[in-house]
């Protein structure tokens, strides 16, 4: 059972905001105050740790943790389970996901070793459920079909951006599909990497309203961002304009000078933003999720959110 709201621990990290470790755990210890027992992490993230400190306490079971691997073979997805299971401080994790974003359906073939792994663990009962995390229509639609797959944490948002390999409406139906197939679903990028700060109630309840949704993850910095957000799945805020957002708008991805053209951020981005051309990386920012990805993946350090 999880709430509504899920916290989206991506933006704490050193990815995007880059908060302190006691920060951190301090505003995930209030989103479970306010009823929220349901955090959504990944290895990529680095902030498995954050959540292990947070919830390190008595009361580390009565939260739900998901959390996702990249990796592809049996050893890979094996090292990054005992990872997350000592960075998390947990003797088992809820939810264990592919992490997948730019993938089609072949994804469950392509990665068999780690999905084997996962199931593995889950036998032993280290991982309660096994999932997948993705941008792909496709991949939504063969996670309905694939019995080993519980939990589908798929892309939404009343832009469609960031959907690959079909349309939202296509992607709504995957959705309903995986629904219907008994998967639990939860969604990703609901404000759209911030493109929908202005609109966030309408976005939020778009999705919120999707048939088979259960939970939307949405990242939270701030003490003033967790109780607007709060105040939305709550119902207290029903229209945009009736409050402020506390979210910035101007968030923007900066690529320096310092940029060689080596094109390894093309490749690192799950939304077709980047491109190199004339030796230097360039973002289109109509694409861009503000996801923080390509940052790491820079050999230079050029790539910078702020
Ligand atoms: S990874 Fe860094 S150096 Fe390479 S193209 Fe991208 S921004 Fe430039
Ligand atoms: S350009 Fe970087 S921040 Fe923007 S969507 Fe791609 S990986 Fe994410």
């Amino acid at each position: 059972m999880v709430s509504e709201f899920c916290f989206g621990a991506l933006p704490l990290g050193p990815l995007q905001a880059n908060l302190s470790l006691q920060n951190s755990a301090k505003l995930m210890r209030q989103a479970f105050e306010l009823g929220i027992n349901f955090f959504d992490t990944a290895e990529m993230y680095k902030t498995q740790g954050y959540i292990g400190e947070a919830f390190k306490g008595a009361d580390r079971d009565q939260v739900v943790i998901a959390t996702k691997s990249m990796a592809s073979d049996y050893k890979a997805m094996q090292a990054s389970v005992e990872q997350s299971l000592r960075e998390l401080k947990r003797d088992y994790i809820d939810i264990y996901h592919l992490h997948a974003a730019r993938v089609g359906g072949e994804v469950f073939a392509e990665r068999a070793g780690a999905l084997e792994c996962l199931l593995d663990y889950k036998q032993k009962g280290y991982v309660r459920a096994v999932g997948i995390s993705t941008h792909s229509v496709t991949a939504t639609c063969a996670a309905a079909e694939q019995d080993e797959i519980d939990i589908v944490f798929p892309i939404i948002n009343k832009m469609g951006m960031g959907i690959i390999n079909g349309t939202r409406a296509e992607m709504e139906a995957a959705i309903a599909k995986a629904a219907q197939a008994g998967k639990g679903v939860y969604a990703m990028k609901v404000l759209a990497g911030g493109h929908l700060i202005e609109e966030a109630v309408a976005a939020i309840n778009y999705v919120r309203a999707l048939p088979g949704m259960v939970s939307l993850a949405v990242g939270v910095v701030k003490e003033e961002e967790l109780k607007y957000d709060y105040r939305i799945f709550s119902g207290q805020i029903t229209m945009d304009g009736q409050e402020q957002s506390p979210r910035r708008t101007s968030k923007q991805l900066l690529i320096s000078q310092f940029c060689k053209g080596c094109g390894q951020c093309v490749e690192a981005c799950p939304n077709g933003a980047l491109r190199v051309e004339e030796s230097k990386a360039r973002v289109d920012h109509g694409l861009c999720l503000q996801c923080g990805y390509c940052s790491p993946a820079c050999p230079e350090f050029a790539i910078r959110l702020i």
